[in-house]
């Protein structure tokens, strides 16, 4: 089988579905699928360097808790999972890129009960992914704070990776209408959540603040990285809530995220932001590569 090999974003590569690799052209869902039906299903989004997945394992954790959530029982292990997702890259021909795990929960019935749908569907779908030009990432983007509110605690758990992204979708709809790169959504209690795919961080007389899972946001593993590197370097970072205010009058904003990778912020709602990108930004970064370089070159000498 011939499978496309290019470079463009657009580009579509072969995937993996249900244990067999299949061109872009075959991989579709059929309309009975809950997950098209109901966005009933989950995902997780990665990126490989070098050919490796960076921080597989994690990702494949997280992966079985939002299954665990939703209670979906799939038939593949994190081996075979593993396997194919290596299978992608190789067909991809791509040194780095993106990766999604896509699971729905099959097909059914057109109710909604999950009970008549028997045999979940498993993707792994590659793809080269670019969330802001170039200049955007080094000057650092605009966010506004989004009218659309991400609910803690009133119905499905925001730690899910759910098929249904429609808050952020709103959220970015607005973003794009303020002309602007992103927006940041707050919970229903008016505390900052996340932004609509990535985390966001601020550093305030160098000290870095996030707010905590339990606010709204997804537990990013890009996150968690910024979180472990602060802690190796000595940086103070604290788990706190966080308000506007806070964020407005922060030295430093940057968002993260496996698509985004860090970002720095250089204004929130009109308000410059102090400095941009600013020094703790600057050093987390480059721990952040060195993190990919180690991690994903130390896969590739074991594998040979
Ligand atoms: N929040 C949301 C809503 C997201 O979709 C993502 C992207 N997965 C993130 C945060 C960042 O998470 P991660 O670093 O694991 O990609």
């Amino acid at each position: 089988m011939e499978f496309p090999s290019k470079t463009e974003t657009s580009a579509k590569y072969a995937c993996w579905k249900n244990g067999k690799m299949i061109t872009p052209e075959q991989s579709v869902v059929s309309i009975y699928d809950h997950g098209f039906l109901y966005g009933d299903g989950c995902f997780e989004g990665l990126r490989f360097y070098n050919r490796n997945p960076f921080r597989l394992d994690r990702h494949l954790k997280r992966l079985r808790r939002s299954l665990k959530a939703l209670d979906i029982k799939i038939q593949y292990s994190d081996d075979d999972i593993r396997k194919a997702i290596s299978e992608c890259i190789a067909n991809s021909a791509l040194n780095d890129g993106y990766l999604r795990i896509l699971v729905t929960r099959g097909e059914g019935d057109m109710g909604l009960n999950p009970q008549n749908c028997r045999a979940p569907n498993v993707f792994i779908i590659p793809a080269l992914l670019s969330l802001v030009n170039d200049n955007a990432r080094r000057e650092g983007v605009r966010l506004i704070t989004s009218s659309i509110r991400r609910a803690v605690g009133t119905g499905l758990d925001p730690r899910v990776k759910s098929l249904n992204y429609l808050h952020s979708i709103l959220a970015r709809a607005e973003a794009n209408a303020a002309g602007v790169e992103e927006a940041i959504l707050l919970n229903q209690f008016g505390t900052v959540a996340e932004c609509s795919a990535e985390n966001i961080f601020i550093v305030n007389g160098g000290v870095l603040f996030t707010p905590p899972v339990n606010d709204g946001a997804l537990e990013g593993i890009t996150r968690e990285a910024i979180i472990e590197i602060s802690h190796s370097i000595g940086i103070q970072i604290s788990e706190m809530s966080l308000t506007q205010y806070d964020l407005y009058n922060a030295d430093e904003c940057f968002i993260c995220g496996s698509g985004a990778r860090l970002i720095p912020v250089k204004s929130i709602d009109g308000r410059p932001i102090a400095t941009c990108p600013g020094n703790v930004f600057n050093i987390i970064s480059i721990h952040f590569q060195s993190l990919i370089d180690e991690e994903c070159e130390k896969v590739a000498d074991e594998a040979h």
